[in-house]
This record gives structure tokens, C-alpha cells and sequence, in this order.
């Protein structure tokens, strides 16, 4: 029984849809795990027990009545606790939002819901989605399987461990300047940031409005595509939602084959602050690209070393304007209400209590930028930057059909070593906040364990908005060619929890 935490998605379904095993015996085996190591990883905020079995069991019903079952029916997913879930906590790792129960379903949720998949809970991340380590949460740090002294990236730390750790064969995350792809880099998983606009924010809790993009996560290419059908599509609650049909990413994913394709290696995203073993698996799958039939060229994104200040002013400008709206009065915490104070003195004083050190210097920062007086300067210049970036992707794509780059400039530093220097901590986002600036499509997938430390290093795959297949195209065929010549998975490798 314990082998089913073991089971692609796509396994899974298949044996649920062929009475192989049941969905509720497979939700079991997963609270299960979640009950024996999620102690020690701690990649769960809230853990929904009878919520995922009564929904397993509603699968098992569909199947009895003989109704055809969705391709990902029954299987398990951890949700990043952003989205919101009807009668399920959401707090974004943040103390203010402690108790709040809401009301509605994310669209996200909701497609997750219609697709018969089954939530088996909300996951850690940084507070707001705000941070490169999980360690900015209110609820404490989750570790990497891998090592668990070590930062399991961030923001959505939860999601990529809880896939690490056999938590959970699916898992949702969001993307605003590498949440996703980064964690999924060190931790030895799949991640997505799908094209902005095409997977609906109607109730993704807002950090950075004009980046955030929720997208799946999973630990194979396949799982991953299939999880991305499932939630990505026009939302009209979303008024940034794309109105075109979705990128027909699981068949891209099947295709395996690279021929022929033009893949564009950015000459910004190597040099100093880079870890030897990292380059060095990151110079082999350019060299199995090439053995696969790819033409391999390099090209020049000069605005990328810009991305990264750029990315700190407008994100932080968009969140002192979101998070606005935690003002005791609406959701969660309320500290200081006792009959003698103003609004205004609750307000402040619950924000003081409510909000971490990060999420504070950001909203802060984010103020100043768009004060009069410095909004040309610093806010207005950081979107002129933007708009260069977005040029330079232009240029690239006009020679070639995707960009590779390491997703990280190195692989996962121990918990602490960073969280009191936040600069340090920015630059582990230094080849993924391009994409988000510009709002285009990108996958991390494994590409093997850095020599010097044994740990995971992520391939970034970066494609046109609107050409999300290619990723699976490339990401496809590179990790059947890497699981062929290691003889297996790369997350087999991991050391057992
Ligand atoms: N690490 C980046 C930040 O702190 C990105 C976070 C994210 O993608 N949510 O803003």
C-alpha cells in the first residue's frame, strides 16, 4: 500500500479509472505519509482529512454509477495556502490572516474540484508569497526532503516538498518573480509558470498583480501537463484572463522529441554567484539537447541584468497597494479592539502584530517608490526596464522557439543562512523574475545532482506567451533522456525521510 505514494499522477488515475485501487485507499496512503514525516517537513499549514476522503469517496461513487471518470480523477494535490478554498483556512503563511475561513472557492479550486481532484490540504509558503525559502512564514520553516536542514525554496516551499516527500503526487503553486520554478529547482521537482493571463487569479490572494500567476506542480513532465489542462482556461472573474484556447500541453508533453527545434542558451545567466555543479548539469542538457537533434545557439538578453531592481520596485509597489486592504476590519486578525481606541489605532496596531518583517520593508519600500516625487524615478523607471526586458525576449524568440538557463544559480542553501540578508536572499530569483516582468511561459525540471553537495539542480525552459507546449515539448524529451541514461527517476535518488 505504501507504493501508492509512489505513483505518478497519471498512474494513479489510470489504476483508480480500472478498479485497480480505490480513490479513497489512495487519499489514505497519502494522510497517511502526511501523518507519519509531515511533522518533521513540515510542507502542510492545514491538513483537510475528512474533506479529501469525502471527495475520494465521491469519485469511487462516479465510477460505481458507471459515469466516465476526467483524467485526474481521485488523485491527490496540496494547494499553496494563496488560493482561497470554501470552509477551508487560507492564511498566506501570514499571521493576519490567522482563523479566516473563506467564504468562496478560488477559480482554481474550483476547476480542481470539477476535475474530481482530490485536496488533501493548504501548504506552507513564504508570508504573501514573499520570499526565496518558506523561512518568511508565520507558521515556521519546512524543510527539504532532501536535506532537511536545508531551504525547501520559496515561496511555495510547501508544494514543492510535500511532492519531494511523497506527500502528494500533485501540487499547486504561484509564480511572481520564480515561486514556483525555484522551488521546484532545489527540490528535485517539476514546476510551471504558465503564460500570465491564461490560469485564472480570481481568488489567488494578491501579492503583485501584474505577475502573479498560479501554475502546477508535480514530479514528471506528463503529471505536470495534466494538472496544468485541468486549471488553466478564460476566466471572466479574472479581468486579465486570456480568451484563447489553451496550449495543448499533455500531447506536447508525450511527443518526446526535439527535433529540429531552435533552443536559445542566455549568455546573462552564468558567471559569478553561479555554482560550478550547477553549470556543469546545466552545460550537459544543453549537450543533450544538441544529441537529441536540437540546434543550440547562444544569445544575448542585455536588460536581464536589470530584471532583478526592476522586479523589486514594481512588485513591491503593487503589494503596498494589495495589501491594503488587511485592515482588521475585514478579514482575520483584530488586535487592540477594546472600546478604547480609534479605527484607525486597531488598524495599525494589528497590522504591527500581524505582518512579518519581510511583507513590512516590503510595503514600506513599495510606498515609497509610488510617492509622489519618486514615482518617475524609481517606479516609473523600473516599468521602462520592463518593457526593455520584454524587447529582448522578443528579439530572442524571433531565432529560436524556447531559452534555457539554470533555474538557480545554485542549489539549496541551509535554512538561516540567508534569512537576515534579503539581498542575498533575492538573488536565488535572479533567471526566473525575467519571465514574470515579461509574462511569458516557463518550466524548472531536474536535471541532476550538483557534484559538490548531492543536490538537485532545476533546467528553466522559458517559451513565448501562448506557447506553453513548447516547454513540454523540450521538458518531455529531456527527462526521458535523463531518466533513460540514470535508469530511473531523479527523486529515487533522495534520501529517505
Ligand atoms: N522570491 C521572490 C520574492 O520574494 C518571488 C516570490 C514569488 O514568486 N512569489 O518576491
Amino acid at each position: 500500500m505504501t507504493e501508492l505514494i509512489k505513483y505518478t499522477a497519471a498512474e494513479t488515475a489510470g489504476a483508480i479509472a480500472k478498479g485497480e485501487v480505490t480513490a479513497v485507499e489512495v487519499a489514505q496512503a497519502h494522510l497517511d505519509r502526511i501523518d507519519a514525516v509531515d511533522k518533521k517537513v513540515n510542507a502542510f499549514l492545514h491538513v483537510d482529512h475528512e474533506g479529501a476522503l469525502a471527495a475520494a469517496r465521491a469519485v469511487d461513487a462516479k465510477r460505481a454509477s458507471g459515469a466516465e471518470l476526467g483524467p485526474l480523477a481521485g488523485v491527490p494535490l496540496a494547494l499553496k495556502d494563496v488560493f482561497t478554498t470554501r470552509g477551508m483556512p487560507t492564511t498566506c503563511g501570514s499571521k493576519i490572516l490567522e482563523g479566516w475561513v473563506p467564504p468562496y472557492d478560488a477559480t482554481l479550486t474550483k476547476r480542481l474540484k470539477d476535475a474530481d481532484v482530490v485536496i488533501l490540504g493548504k501548504t506552507n509558503m513564504d508570508e504573501f508569497a514573499m520570499g526565496s525559502s518558506t523561512e518568511n512564514s508565520a507558521y515556521g520553516p519546512t524543510g527539504n526532503p532532501w536535506d532537511l536542514t536545508r531551504i525547501p525554496g520559496g515561496s511555495g516551499g510547501g508544494s514543492a516538498a510535500a511532492l519531494a516527500a511523497f506527500e502528494a503526487p500533485l501540487a499547486i503553486g504561484t509564480d511572481t518573480g520564480g515561486s514556483i520554478r525555484q522551488p521546484g529547482a532545489v527540490t528535485g521537482t517539476v514546476g510551471v509558470k504558465p503564460t500570465y493571463g491564461s490560469v485564472s487569479r480570481y481568488g489567488l490572494v494578491a501579492f503583485s498583480s501584474s505577475l502573479d500567476q498560479g501554475g502546477p506542480c508535480a514530479r514528471t513532465v506528463l503529471d505536470t501537463a495534466l494538472l496544468h489542462e485541468a486549471i488553466a482556461g478564460y476566466d471572466p472573474l479574472d479581468s486579465t484572463s486570456i480568451d484563447a484556447p489553451v496550449p495543448a500541453v499533455v500531447a506536447a508533453a508525450k511527443t518526446r522529441d526535439v527535433r529540429g527545434m531552435r533552443i536559445g542558451v542566455v549568455k546573462e545567466f552564468a558567471g559569478e554567484g553561479y555554482q560550478a555543479g550547477v553549470m556543469q548539469r546545466f552545460e550537459e542538457s544543453v549537450e543533450l539537447l544538441r544529441e537529441l537533434g536540437a540546434e543550440v545557439v547562444e544569445v544575448s538578453c542585455p536588460s536581464f541584468t536589470l530584471a532583478m531592481p526592476a522586479y523589486y520596485l514594481i512588485a513591491p509597489s503593487e503589494a503596498s497597494s494589495n495589501l491594503a486592504r488587511f485592515d482588521a476590519m475585514r478579514y482575520g486578525l483584530r488586535v487592540g479592539d477594546d472600546g478604547t481606541r480609534s479605527a484607525e489605532q486597531v488598524t495599525a496596531l494589528t497590522r504591527e502584530a500581524g505582518f512579518g518583517a519581510e511583507v513590512k520593508r516590503r510595503i514600506i519600500l513599495g510606498t515609497y517608490a509610488l510617492s509622489s516625487g519618486y514615482y518617475d524615478a524609481y517606479y516609473g523607471s523600473a516599468q521602462k526596464v520592463r518593457t526593455l526586458i520584454s524587447r529582448d525576449f522578443d528579439a530572442a524568440f524571433a531565432g529560436v522557439d524556447v531559452l534555457v538557463s539554470p533555474t538557480t544559480p545554485t542549489t539549496a542553501f541551509p535554512l538561516g543562512e540567508r534569512a537576515d540578508d534579503p539581498l542575498a536572499m533575492y538573488l536565488a530569483d535572479l533567471c526566473t523574475i525575467p519571465s514574470n516582468l515579461a509574462g511569458n511561459a516557463a518550466m524548472s525540471l531536474p536535471c541532476g545532482l550538483a557534484p559538490e553537495d548531492n543536490l538537485p539542480v532545476g533546467l528553466q525552459i522559458i517559451a513565448p506567451a501562448m506557447a506553453d507546449d513548447r516547454l513540454y515539448r523540450v521538458g518531455g524529451a529531456v527527462e526521458a533522456a535523463l531518466n533513460d541514461k540514470w535508469g530511473h527517476a531523479l527523486l529515487e535518488e533522495a534520501p529517505a525521510l
